[in-house]
Order: C-alpha cells, then sequence, then structure tokens
C-alpha cells in the first residue's frame, strides 16, 4: 500500500486527504500540521471575533479523531515540516516529542500562505494580530470582548473589510487603512465607492490612498501612524495586507517556484518526482488573461486537493486542474460585493483590449415589493468574450456572479447571456435577468445599436460634445453637470430641432440617472441623423467614478 504524506491540514490538504482515502482503502495517509488544529474554516474566522460565529468550536469542522474515525486517516498536529529530501523520499517534522524524519511514496504540499507582515516599525507590538488561525481568532475575540474599544485594520481586501465590518458589529470603533486609492482593490473604483459608502454607514472610517509607517506604542494603546500624518489610536490592529506562498522550506529543497509560488503542472506535479503541490502556496494560471500567478481562494484550493489525489491514486483519467477564473465575494453590512475573471487592471497588464458595460437593474421584477439593485459591471471584447464581471448590491448579487463565473468557464459569449433560461418569478428574478439584460446591452455595443461613453471619459465629452441630461425635473434638482441641455427622455421626440439648435454640430452625449433612459433617447437622437452616444451606467456610475 502506498504511503501518501501530505503537508498542510486545512482546504487543499484535507481534500487530499479524504479523497485518497475514498479511492484507496489500503493507503497509508498521514497529515502533518504544524498548527493546533487541521480541517477549520479559515473563511468563518471573521465572523467569530465578530461573535456572529458565537463558539470556536463551530469553526472546528473536523479533529484528528473524527478523521482517524470517519477516514482511517493518520493526521498529527504540531508536527511542522522543515525539510524535504526527495533523493531519499522523505520529511523532516518538527514534533513536540523532538524531529523525526518520515519517509512518503507520494508526498503533497498544502501549506498554504502567510500573511505578509510589512517590516513597520513596532509591526512586533502584541496588539498588532494576523487572522489565518482559529487562535488568532480566539485572542481578537477575548479582546472584542474586554477592553478594546478601538480597531484599526490594515489592509482593505475582503478578508480586511470582513474583520472591519465585524469589529464594527461587535461595538468597536474601527478605522481601514488601504493603500491603493479604494477599498477592495481588485474591484473597480466606481463598484468600490458603493463599499465605501456602506463601510461609511457602518460608521467604519476609511483611509484610502494611505500607508502606514509606523506602530507606536501609545499609553494602553497603540497609534497607527499613517504617510498623510493621520495618528489612530488603537487597541487592537488587524494586519491583512495579502499573503506570500508559505514555501521556503520547500523551495530550499529544490522545488521549483516562481516569486514564492510553487510551480505545477496541470495535475498538480511538481518539478520533483512523487510530490505534488496545490492551493494558496502554487503558481496558477488565470483563465481570462494566461497571466501565471498564485489565486488565495479555498474554492480551488479544495477542489485542488481532490484532483490531487487522483493524480496521485489514477492517474490515467485524472482530470486537469483547470485555470483559475478567480470569483470572490464579500459582505459588508447590508451589501455584497464580489467579482468574477479580470478586472481592468488585469486586463490592461495583460494587453487585453476590451468594452465595459454599467447596469443598475433591480434584483428582481422592479414592482414586486423589496426591489433594490445590483450594481453591475461587465468587461467582453470585440468577439463578444466575457472577460470580467463585478456586482454590488444588498440581493442578489451572489447569484449573477455565479452565473457570469459559470459563463466564463463555459466559454460563453455576451450573446449566450441573452438567451440564458434563468429562474423567474417575480420573488426571485425577473423576466429578463439582470444577466440577460447584460448580454443584451453587450450584444448592442459589438453590433453597434448601443453606443456608449464613459464617465472615465467625462472631460474630453464636455470640451467636446453637448450633454443632454433626459432625466425628470426632480432627478436634475438632485445635481448635474455644467453646460447641459435639459430635455426629458419622453419629450425628446417633439423637442428634437431644439436639440439640433443647441447641438450646433457637436455630437450629443445622452445621459439619465441608470443608462435606460439615455439608450432610449440616444437611439430617437441617431435615427434622426445625430451623432449621440449613451452614458454607461447614468448618473448612478458617473457620481461613484468621481
Ligand atoms: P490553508 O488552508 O491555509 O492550509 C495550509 C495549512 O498548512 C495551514 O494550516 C498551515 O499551518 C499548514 N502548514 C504550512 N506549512 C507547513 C509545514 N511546513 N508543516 C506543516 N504544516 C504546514 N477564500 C474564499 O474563497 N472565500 C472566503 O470567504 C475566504 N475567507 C477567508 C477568510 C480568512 C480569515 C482567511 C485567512 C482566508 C480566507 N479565504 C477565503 C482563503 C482560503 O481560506 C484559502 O484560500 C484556503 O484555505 C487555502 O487552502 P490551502 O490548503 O492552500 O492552505
Amino acid at each position: 500500500a502506498p504511503r501518501i504524506v501530505i503537508v498542510g491540514g486545512v482546504a487543499t490538504g484535507m481534500s487530499a486527504a479524504a479523497r485518497a482515502r475514498r479511492l484507496d482503502e489500503s493507503a497509508e495517509i498521514l497529515v502533518l500540521e504544524r498548527g493546533e488544529h487541521v480541517s477549520f474554516a479559515g473563511c468563518g474566522l471573521p465572523y467569530h471575533v465578530g461573535g456572529e460565529i458565537a463558539s470556536a468550536d463551530t469553526l472546528l469542522v473536523h479533529t484528528p479523531a473524527t478523521l482517524a474515525a470517519s477516514l482511517n486517516l493518520d493526521v498529527r498536529t504540531r508536527h511542522d515540516v522543515v525539510g524535504l529530501d526527495a533523493d531519499a523520499r522523505t520529511v523532516r517534522v518538527r514534533t513536540p516529542d523532538g524531529e523525526r524524519t518520515i519517509a512518503y511514496d507520494a508526498l503533497v504540499l498544502a501549506p498554504g500562505a502567510r500573511a505578509v507582515r510589512p517590516p513597520l516599525p513596532g509591526i512586533d507590538s502584541p496588539r498588532v494580530r494576523t487572522l489565518r488561525t482559529v487562535p488568532d481568532a480566539v485572542t481578537l475575540r477575548s479582546w472584542v470582548d474586554g477592553a478594546a474599544r478601538r480597531a484599526v485594520v490594515l489592509g482593505a481586501g475582503f478578508i480586511g473589510l470582513e474583520a472591519a465590518e465585524q469589529l464594527a458589529a461587535a461595538g468597536l470603533e474601527v478605522a481601514v487603512v488601504e493603500r491603493t486609492d479604494h477599498v477592495l482593490p481588485p474591484l473597480e473604483g466606481e463598484l468600490a465607492a458603493l463599499v465605501t459608502a456602506e463601510l461609511d454607514r457602518l460608521g467604519i472610517a476609511v483611509h484610502d490612498g494611505a500607508s502606514a509607517t509606523a506602530i507606536e506604542p501609545g499609553d494602553g494603546s497603540d497609534v497607527v501612524v499613517l504617510d498623510d500624518g493621520t495618528r489612530l489610536d488603537a487597541d487592537l490592529v488587524v494586519l491583512s495586507v495579502g499573503v506570500r506562498p508559505d514555501t521556503a522550506v520547500f523551495a530550499a529543497a529544490g522545488v521549483a517556484t516562481d516569486d514564492g509560488a510553487i510551480v505545477v503542472d496541470e495535475h498538480g506535479r511538481t518539478n520533483l518526482p512523487h510530490v505534488w503541490a496545490g492551493g494558496d502556496a502554487v503558481v496558477s494560471t488565470d483563465a481570462v488573461t494566461g497571466v501565471r500567478r498564485p489565486v488565495a481562494l479555498a474554492g480551488p484550493a479544495n477542489r485542488a486537493g481532490r484532483q490531487i489525489a487522483d493524480a496521485i491514486l489514477r492517474p490515467a483519467t485524472a482530470r486537469p486542474i483547470p485555470a483559475a477564473v478567480g470569483t470572490a465575494i464579500v459582505r459588508v453590512g447590508r451589501l455584497a460585493a464580489g467579482m468574477t475573471g479580470a478586472n481592468r487592471t488585469a486586463l490592461a497588464a495583460a494587453g487585453i483590449a476590451h468594452h465595459t458595460l454599467h447596469l443598475h437593474p433591480a434584483q428582481h421584477a422592479g414592482w414586486f415589493p423589496g426591489a433594490t439593485q445590483v450594481h453591475l459591471l461587465l468587461h467582453f471584447d470585440d468577439g463578444g468574450r466575457i472577460l470580467g464581471a463585478q456586482a454590488v448590491g444588498a440581493d442578489g448579487v451572489d447569484k449573477r456572479l455565479d452565473v457570469l463565473a459559470t459563463a466564463i468557464r463555459g466559454g460563453l459569449g455576451v450573446e449566450d447571456l441573452i438567451d440564458l433560461d434563468l429562474a423567474y418569478a417575480p420573488p426571485f428574478g425577473a423576466a429578463k435577468d439582470p444577466v440577460n439584460l447584460a448580454g443584451m446591452a453587450a450584444a448592442n455595443v459589438l453590433d453597434g445599436t448601443l453606443r456608449p461613453w464613459h464617465a472615465a471619459d467625462l472631460d474630453a465629452v464636455l470640451a467636446s460634445s453637448l450633454v443632454l441630461d433626459v432625466r425628470t425635473e426632480a432627478e436634475l434638482a438632485t445635481g448635474h453637470l455644467p453646460g447641459i441641455l435639459h430635455v426629458p427622455h419622453t419629450e425628446l421626440r417633439a423637442r428634437l430641432d431644439e436639440v439640433r439648435a443647441v447641438a450646433a454640430g457637436r455630437p450629443v452625449a445622452v445621459l439619465c440617472q441608470s443608462g435606460v433612459r439615455s439608450n432610449l433617447a440616444h437611439r430617437i437622437l441617431r435615427q434622426a441623423g445625430f451623432e449621440a452616444s449613451s452614458l454607461s451606467g447614468g448618473m448612478l456610475t458617473l457620481r461613484a467614478t468621481l
């Protein structure tokens, strides 16, 4: 019977172990985990900090004893793998009882990633914590339950915002510091602005475009000093500025890495014979851009573990691990925000030309009680390939992202989105679902029916075009651009001569609140011989862009 040794006992490692057992009752399966716990719900850690998950035990999905009983796994916690000898096929392990050498027939490296600790003065303050393990969450929870009143979260990525939301819900005064110019850096700025507004509503102070330069010990608390001079008092600091593959031990032993991430083929094989790797520690290929980079997400990690077990035990039929689509979502107060596929930055870096559209449809029939907007963005190319999608809203965000993630994985184009038969009754969706609408709008762009203009081009448009605002008088009173002509869309057909006179040969850039009425208006104008375009996402997107 083969002996399969697995390093790391959480997402990838435990998925590999469980699948290996289901495939081979005779295999000897050892899981070596540095920490105190295996198979814990890392993604649930922030929710214990705030108390939404009351007991830390809820996060311990399995223990070595339950894993021995149900899967006959030999799970050893507090076993830190500190060396690898690929020729001898052994690993060196630091255990509570001293160092040991363990032999393997197949070795699976699933060490995950470590939280980045920037070399700031004061970073080693005991009040600065990362959030990677159950003990991390338990410690933070005890401080929240105790005397802590003010928290600073460094890094406004997915984990940082989950932590901030939870700390605020627990009654702390919370500040979030983000180095880039907006929270949730993978999200486009115009959607992230909605998240910032929600953080504001939750009473969380956002310091974007700012970096911490030092953490100074204060009187009973610390002071986080920012490069813009701001000083933030903190009884606790959550450090969530990114992760790095935890691979030094293996790289030193000859495992090929790229910028610290283990290089693997589509079956998780490393450069060394009998050694596989997966999860946060390895390089993935981006499904949209083809760029090679590590992807730190739980779904791909769990599935890679399962597929590595297949590659070891049934290599002839093992399916390749697919390229990474990179679908992620976060809850922030009343909102959900998420993305799938590539964003603008990734597309630009890869030199992929693309169109972008913004839509704000209701998550279900607008006339059904409880309708709220799904703020949706779609990147696609000239051939109709879906490159990426993002969504923010109070309801229905997750299902639109999942449909779009499925479309990207399945290679569907924007026209296919029009044809998707999605579940509809008034409480759930719309007869034209937001995803169908996104497909229709994109197809209209590709065949020229819809000519969008974009908030990012505002200065050029103001300089060259007549801006025609087709909203109602009441909407106009909430604010409008300078130098506009105001003609409500219902009056446009009767007032074309007036528009022609004011435009005086200039193109007409139409706008409304969300882009629906301006689309109609620009169609009226173009059929009347105007050169007209419609603001993508309307004033909603424009306001979020400014
Ligand atoms: P891990 O699950 O991190 O497991 C690696 C294990 O290996 C660790 O327990 C480590 O102690 C152990 N180890 C490392 N080196 C050694 C060694 N030398 N010897 C022995 N043991 C070793 N992803 C999502 O998709 N959605 C979410 O909502 C989400 N939320 C998250 C929230 C938090 C707070 C965190 C920290 C992560 C979250 N993630 C989320 C990311 C997700 O948890 C990871 O992508 C996933 O766990 C990676 O799996 P992995 O097996 O590669 O690594």
